[in-house]
């Protein structure tokens, strides 16, 4: 027997109609990389949306066309997002911050058809231009007098101009929720990037999940200001879950340094946020060094890589912000866990209710997840036994786009690469990428826990570890550590400070100091290229 339901398609195109419809006065504001501030309705963005579209048709871009972005978080970013998918086509989000060849590569590997970009990346698609050999349309995301004379790019487009000569008159076609919708590159750490092909469906499904309660909590209430790149993981489905709840979305263009930060924050009142822990490093020391408060800003999520607790106690403390941490992955659209309380954890003492926010929390409804040992089997939930993730749900990837890589899964499951441990209340905690882990003597030993202690130290601002070679016991920790400004802080000072806080053979063998750790594009730590550099290092 089959349910009488309307039979309506999960369609991202939905979520800006809903948003136009009912929260049509509520705001989006922009800082544009022209300089000024921008702002408009989800009514006007909705409005620009159908003429894109109209234009995108005009263009010859049909249904499962790539259509890609170079572009910072801005409203015209916004309206790409939703005329490419809505019209059918597929939004391919790439990340500037990669090496040009990889650019270059991937557009290739995508057959992008046509490229939106912000003015900022003019320099970088004139230089990959003669090798991207499937894009047909450059399109400058720029008003009219900002563009340049005599670009070396063929028949470069205004997007002004190309919205302004096509109506607004556009019906968002009906088709199968399964339909391709985005598409996301992984930053390629190892290999070339392979791309994971969201669907409708599966973006619909998470923006619902990502915005419950137990989950980010996203509410017509709130400002919201993502400073995750739309990107990186497609802003981890702000752009979506904030229209779909009628709350005001502040985009914060290329301006991402401290100041720029600050100033939006409080001109705008956000109230949550969103971002990797690099990006609070500069927004945290502007506001200490200029002894500032948030007038708004009560929540952000932080995930990407794990949070330090002393960013996170910061943040609550000197600041009365509170930190979602959340764990994901490219291949999981990308939200996985959230760590947010429960009722019984509210009567726990502050302490310890503080080690429980420090884990990437627990499943969203929609992800499964468990970790298993070498053999593939399964581990207790005890929050001691540590193995590999491995997760399900209905927007995770199945098979990287062209079915690069083979198949990557295992029993129906996805392994992501992380080590972890789940407790009995089913709070995940990762304690290493498997690829980073340091293997002592036949043992594990998780860096991060070793990396939180070290920045917990007030002279350091950021550290990693890394496993170098060792004659004895094959890999030791080696830790790699940036002080703060104007402090220091010596190695036996450090190993010192590691006392009583781990087991004794999880100590570092050495600390070296550094200027700046090697970021990759989406704001991490490359430890590939810190064991490349540190290969030779000899341990005392
Ligand atoms: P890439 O894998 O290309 O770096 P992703 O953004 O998809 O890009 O990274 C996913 C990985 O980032 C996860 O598999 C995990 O190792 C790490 N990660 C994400 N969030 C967290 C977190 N909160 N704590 C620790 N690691 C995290």
């Amino acid at each position: 027997l089959m349910g009488q339901m309307m039979n309506q398609p999960l369609l991202v195109s939905s979520i800006i109609e809903f948003a136009a419809r009912h929260f049509g006065n509520s705001e989006i504001v922009s800082r544009r990389v022209e300089g000024d501030v921008h702002r408009y309705t989800y009514r006007a963005c909705h409005q620009r949306a159908k003429r894109l579209a109209n234009a995108l048709q005009a263009l010859g871009v049909g249904m499962g066309d790539r259509v890609a972005t170079l572009a910072w978080n801005g409203y015209r970013h916004l309206e790409a997002y939703y005329a490419v998918s809505g019209s059918g086509a597929v939004l391919h989000t790439i990340n500037p911050r990669l090496h040009p060849e990889q650019v270059a590569y991937i557009t290739n590997h995508a057959e992008d058809q046509v490229l939106l970009f912000d003015l900022t990346f003019l320099p970088l698609v004139e230089a990959i231009a003669p090798h991207c050999k499937t894009i047909r349309t450059y399109v400058l995301m720029a008003d009219r007098d900002r563009m340049p004379a005599g670009s070396k790019i063929p028949d470069l487009r205004c997007y002004e101009d190309l919205i302004d000569t096509h109506s607004d008159d556009y019906t968002w076609p009906q088709f199968d929720e399964n339909a391709a919708c985005t598409l996301c590159y992984t930053s390629g750490t190892t290999g070339n990037p392979k791309g994971a092909l969201y669907s409708h469906r599966s973006t619909v499904l998470h923006a619902y999940a990502s915005a419950m309660p137990s989950a980010l909590n996203v509410s017509a209430r709130d400002t919201v200001l993502p400073v995750v790149p739309m990107f990186h993981v497609n802003a981890w489905g702000l752009p979506y879950s904030v229209p779909l709840n009628g709350a005001k979305l502040v985009l914060p263009g290329a301006a991402l340094d401290g100041k720029s930060l600050y100033d939006l924050f409080e001109s705008e009142q956000v109230t949550f946020s969103a971002g990797v822990p690099t990006v609070w490093l500069g927004l945290i020391n502007y506001a200490v060094q200029n002894g500032l408060k948030f007038s708004s800003f009560r929540r952000t999520v932080i995930g990407g890589s794990a949070c330090p607790p002393a960013m996170m106690n910061t943040l609550l403390d000197a600041f009365n912000v509170e930190v979602i941490h959340a764990w994901g992955m490219t291949e999981m659209s990308p939200l996985g866990t959230t760590c947010t309380l429960q009722h019984k954890h509210l009567a726990l003492p502050q302490e310890e209710q503080r080690r429980l926010l420090q884990k990437q929390g627990h499943a969203v409804y929609g992800v499964d997840m468990k970790i298993v040992d070498d053999d593939g089997k399964e581990l207790p939930w005890d929050g001691k036994a540590y193995g590999h993730l491995l997760v399900k749900g209905p927007w995770i990837i199945r098979a990287y786009f062209k079915g690069e890589g083979g198949d990557p899964l295992q029993d129906g499951w996805f392994p992501t690469g992380d080590v972890a441990t789940i407790d009995e209340d089913g709070y995940m905690q990762i304690t290493d990428r498997s690829k980073d882990v340091i293997k002592s003597g036949g043992e594990w030993i998780g860096t991060i826990d070793l990396e939180n202690i070290a920045v917990s130290h007030p002279a350091v601002m950021q550290a990693a570890c890394i496993g170098v070679h060792h004659p004895k016991w094959d890999e030791r920790p080696l830790l790699v550590v940036v002080p703060r400004p104007g402090m220091t802080v010596s190695r036996e000072e450090l190993l010192a400070f590691y006392e009583g806080k781990i087991a004794k053979w999880w100590l570092p063998d050495d600390v070296v100091f550094t200027d700046a750790l090697p970021l990759g594009g989406t704001g991490k730590v490359q430890k590939n290229k810190l064991r490349e550099q540190y290969k030779d290092h000899r341990l005392p």
